[in-house]
């Protein structure tokens, strides 16, 4: 390992694949009523994103991606620490207040509840703004394009093409209750 911030990043990314792990089994257990077709761009899209996740294991434990190093200021890795932590703490924060409705697919489950509290309260879309925490967080922390910045570079598109899709499909599912709460919270910002 090359240093604490590889092995921070490591820390984290075991901490993000706890979260999704066990929040993912619960999504197992929860029956679908209704699903979105996911397009096969955001498949192609996410498997580069896991894919970048290897290879930053890989930039971690080698010498083998040194070639794509880029220089950051010094600093930069604390910045990337504080980002990313908290990132992974918006992640597991969302994922407990979504519970039960929580899916990496746009479905809604048997008994799917609009979730308008806790961190939802403030943001409408409080995992992707951990995603985009974790991004940046990455890209600090991991000074390699194939290892680090790639991250942003495909969670970008992932975000666009995936935000949108899923406001309609709430908007489908749960019409006025979903359009009022559109209008007094912002997607990854808060609202002034
Ligand atoms: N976009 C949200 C949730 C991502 S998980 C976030 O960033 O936190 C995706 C699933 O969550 C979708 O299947 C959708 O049905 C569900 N979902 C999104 N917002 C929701 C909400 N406010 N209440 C209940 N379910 C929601």
């Amino acid at each position: 390992m090359k240093s604490f911030f590889e092995a921070y990043f490591l820390f984290g990314l075991v901490a993000g694949t706890v979260i999704r792990t066990v929040y993912g089994i619960r999504h197992k257990r929860a029956v679908a009523a209704f699903r979105f077709a996911e397009s096969p761009v955001m498949f192609v899209l996410m498997t580069l994103w896991g894919l970048a996740q290897v290879l930053a294991i890989v930039y971690v434990f080698s010498s083998r991606l040194d070639f794509a190093d880029y220089i950051l200021p010094a600093g930069a890795g604390w910045a990337g620490v504080v980002v990313f932590t908290v990132g992974v703490v918006l992640l597991w924060r969302a994922h407990t207040d979504l519970g039960r409705n929580f899916s990496p697919f746009l479905e809604a489950k048997e008994d799917h509840t609009l979730v308008t509290g806790g961190i939802y309260n403030t943001v409408r879309h409080p995992m992707y703004a951990a995603h985009f925490l974790w991004v940046i967080g990455q890209a600090l922390l991991l000074h390699n394009w194939l290892a680090g910045a790639s991250g942003i570079i495909l969670f970008l598109p992932i975000y666009y093409i995936r935000v949108g899709r899923e406001e309609s499909f709430m908007l489908e599912r749960f019409g006025d209750d979903y359009r009022r709460y559109m209008g007094r919270t912002g997607r990854i910002f808060p609202k002034m």
